[in-house]
């Protein structure tokens, strides 16, 4: 589904990805995880075409991402993005926040969009809430109308950059609640997160990256048991 292959990426002349390979198959959640400044979320970012790079390449359900010819806004409806802010649209209720794209990129009629809405509402656990603004809700209850609205899209896969480290800690498992939901229902996820429960319980494989390299990709309950990497085991000293 996702084929990272020998990606290296540069900010002028700082390399930030070092020759980066990764394959996520159909139905995989691979959690990434590594120190600030790693270049988890540059790789991430470089999945749906938000980053160019240098060097590589990368296929997402067959699509090439760093062909010049490839249509990224298209690509990007695909694969459906959750960032650790939210960014909902301040001035729209929940259910306008959802249905929004599907009108507009999909060309949805607002019926359809609306029934799909309250659907994946329902999923998240805040039917309740769709004729609020997001001002009105949690932090976890808007990352959750975050993860409905990429939802709302079909998306061929689903990339977090760390969805629950800008949440207070009584709402971070209502959000990990619903995205191992998601994995339970066979959804493709890479998810940038620190949170090594989740990683145990739901990843598939885990991935430590350090300094734009990948230093470890292992079946999650290998990675905690057998990795003996000494820059692994620094970090996880640290987080554990
Ligand atoms: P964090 O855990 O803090 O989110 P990260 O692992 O996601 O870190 P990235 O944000 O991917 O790390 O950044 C990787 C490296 O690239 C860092 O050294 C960062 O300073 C650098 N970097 C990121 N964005 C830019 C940019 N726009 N211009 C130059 N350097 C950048
Ligand atoms: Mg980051």
């Amino acid at each position: 589904m996702i084929e990272i292959n020998g990606v290296s990426k540069f900010y002028g002349t700082s390399q930030v990805l070092k020759n980066c390979s990764v394959k996520v198959e159909r139905g995989e959640i691979v959690v990434v995880c590594g120190p600030s400044g790693s270049g988890k979320s540059t790789l991430i970012k470089c999945v749906n075409g938000l980053e160019p790079f240098q060097e590589g390449s990368i296929q997402v359900h067959g699509i090439e991402v760093g062909d010049p010819k490839t249509d990224l806004p298209n690509l990007r409806t695909r694969v459906g993005m959750v960032f650790q802010n939210f960014e909902l649209f301040a001035h729209l209720s929940i259910l306008d926040n959802i249905m929004l794209a599907q009108k507009i990129v999909l060309g949805r009629s607002p019926a359809m969009a609306e029934a799909k809405a309250m659907q994946l509402l329902d999923r998240v656990g805040l039917i309740d809430h769709a004729k609020k603004f997001p001002s009105q809700l949690s932090g976890g209850q808007q990352q959750r109308v975050a993860i409905a609205r990429a939802l709302a899209m079909d998306p061929l896969a689903m990339l977090f950059d760390e969805p629950t480290s800008a949440l207070d800690p009584e709402m971070v498992s209502e959000v990990l609640d619903v995205m191992t939901g998601l994995a339970r229902d066979g959804m493709t996820m890479m998810v940038v997160t620190h949170e090594m429960g989740f990683a145990r319980r739901v990843a598939t494989r885990v991935i430590f990256i350090d300094q734009g390299e990948i230093v470890e990709d292992r079946p999650s309950e290998e990675f905690f048991t057998a990795s003996h990497n000494p820059r692994t085991e620094a970090f996880l000293g640290k987080i554990l």
